[in-house]
C-alpha cells in the first residue's frame, strides 16, 4: 500500500484554522514542488458545503495567484474541511498563511458575484452549484479565527 502523507495526520491534533508544509518533492532535473495543507475549519466537528467550498476554489485560483508566486494549483479536500495548494518551490507557511489571510479578507469585504471567474456552463463542471454568500460567510469565519503558521500550536500570522 502507498504511504500518503495526509493519511499519517492525526487529524484530532491539529488546531485550525492553519497552514501547514506537507511536502517537497524534487524531481529529476532539480525542480522543488511543495504541498501544503491550508485547513479552514476543525477536521470531524464541521465542514463547508459544497456551493461554499466550489466559490472558494473559483476564487483561491484567480486571488491567491495574485499574491504568491508558483502556484500550480489550489483544490478542495473530499472532506471539505480545507484545500490543497501546490507551487513550484517553497514558500513559508507564513508567507502562505499571510496570503491567504489577504485573500479571505478581499473575499469578505469585496467580491462581487461579477468578479467570480469561471462560473458558466463552458467553464465550469457544476456551475449551478455555486455560493458566493456561502464563500464569504466560510471566509469571515477563517479570518476571524485567524489563520496559524502551525498546525499544532495556534501562532497566527498578521
Ligand atoms: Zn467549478
Amino acid at each position: 500500500m502507498a504511504e500518503v502523507e495526509s493519511f499519517t495526520l492525526d487529524h484530532t491534533k491539529v488546531k485550525a484554522p492553519y497552514v501547514r508544509l506537507i511536502a517537497e518533492e524534487t524531481g529529476k532535473k532539480g525542480d522543488v514542488i511543495a504541498n501544503y495543507d491550508l485547513r479552514f475549519l476543525q477536521p470531524n466537528e464541521k465542514e463547508i458545503p459544497t456551493g461554499a467550498i466550489h466559490t472558494l476554489e473559483h476564487l483561491l485560483a484567480d486571488l491567491l495567484r495574485d499574491r504568491l508566486d508558483g502556484i500550480i494549483d489550489v483544490s478542495p479536500f473530499g472532506c471539505r474541511t480545507g484545500f490543497h495548494l501546490i507551487t513550484w518551490g517553497t514558500p513559508s507557511s507564513t508567507e502562505v498563511a499571510t496570503a491567504l489571510t489577504d485573500v479571505l479578507t478581499t473575499i469578505v469585504n469585496e467580491t462581487k458575484w461579477e468578479d467570480v471567474q469561471g462560473v458558466d456552463i463552458k467553464s465550469c463542471g457544476n456551475y449551478r452549484d455555486h455560493s458566493l454568500f456561502g464563500a464569504k460567510e466560510y471566509a469571515k469565519l477563517v479570518i476571524e479565527a485567524g489563520i496559524s503558521d502551525d498546525p499544532f500550536e495556534r501562532n497566527v500570522v498578521k
